[in-house]
């Protein structure tokens, strides 16, 4: 673990978890922090171990644990695996598995079907359909698994058709760790921990495990009002807290939320 900020925060989230009158607000993304990258995406379940620390987290009434992916909250649900409900904020919080199970969607400007499907239909010329990812709220064109010139000379292209067919103010355009997305403004995972602060107390602990750049917009929602972990193998500039290399120091990190000292 390396520490980027403050010690002293730091010392006071560790602190703070050992204080058994003090619940806890616990927010992972999912790849790359709780799964490994593989290239088939429909694969990427979790490192060994982690369904079953979430599990026993859950199992405490102290902690309330929330799944936070780009990817759909359904397909996040399916590959997490775990024995407990959990809630999943999916499609970059444009989805919602609640606390019980149910699935809530959030209303779409009409604008983004038919950006979506333009896209889609160049994907579809370039015989690229398999790369493409259609969710509620974005359409994510991926290149993981490519040799490094075809990935970037796709990546090129796709970033030149969004160029022309991403227009007005409700949608946008950006890169993630494999690939690049439409997305609806305003739908990311900043807008998931505004969501989330406003539903618990001001004396919860906050903590936000989080790998890719999509979850920068993250860490800086969370600010001051919480902890920010990096969860990398290798070190890239943030603006989480503190830096921890998966799987080893993210089991370490999850054990002191089953851990309590009465
Ligand atoms: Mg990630």
């Amino acid at each position: 673990m390396k520490v980027l900020k403050s010690r002293d925060k730091l010392d006071y989230h560790i602190r703070g978890l050992s204080d058994p009158k003090r619940d806890r607000l616990i927010m992972l993304d999912y790849d790359g922090t709780l799964a490994p990258f593989v290239v088939d995406r429909l694969k990427a379940y979790p490192y060994k171990g982690i369904p079953e620390l979430l599990d026993a987290i859950i199992d405490s009434p102290k902690n309330r644990v929330v799944i936070v992916s780009g990817r759909e909250a359904e397909e996040v649900r399916y590959l997490l695996g775990i024995e407990h409900k959990v809630e999943i904020f999916g499609a970059h919080g444009s989805e919602r598995i609640m606390p019980d199970g149910s699935l809530k969607k959030d209303a779409l400007p009409k604008e983004a079907e038919e950006c979506f499907s333009e896209f889609e239909k160049w994907a579809a010329q370039k015989h690229l359909l398999p790369h493409l990812e259609h969710k509620h709220g974005s359409v994510a064109f991926h290149v993981r698994g490519l040799d490094d010139e075809r990935a970037e000379t796709l990546l090129h292209e796709a970033e030149e058709e969004m160029k022309h067919i991403v227009r007005g103010p409700l949608l946008e355009y950006k890169n993630f760790d494999g690939g690049i997305e439409i997305r609806v403004v305003g739908e990311d995972k900043g807008k998931v921990v505004g969501t989330l602060l406003n539903e618990v107390s001001e004396e919860t602990l906050c903590f936000y495990f989080g790998d890719d750049l999509t979850d920068e917009d993250a860490f800086k929602a969370l600010g001051d009002r919480g902890l920010s972990l990096l969860v990398r193998e290798t070190f890239r500039p943030t603006n989480a807290d503190v830096w921890i290399v998966p799987p080893h120091e993210l089991k370490d990190w999850l054990t002191r939320f089953i851990i309590t000292h009465e």
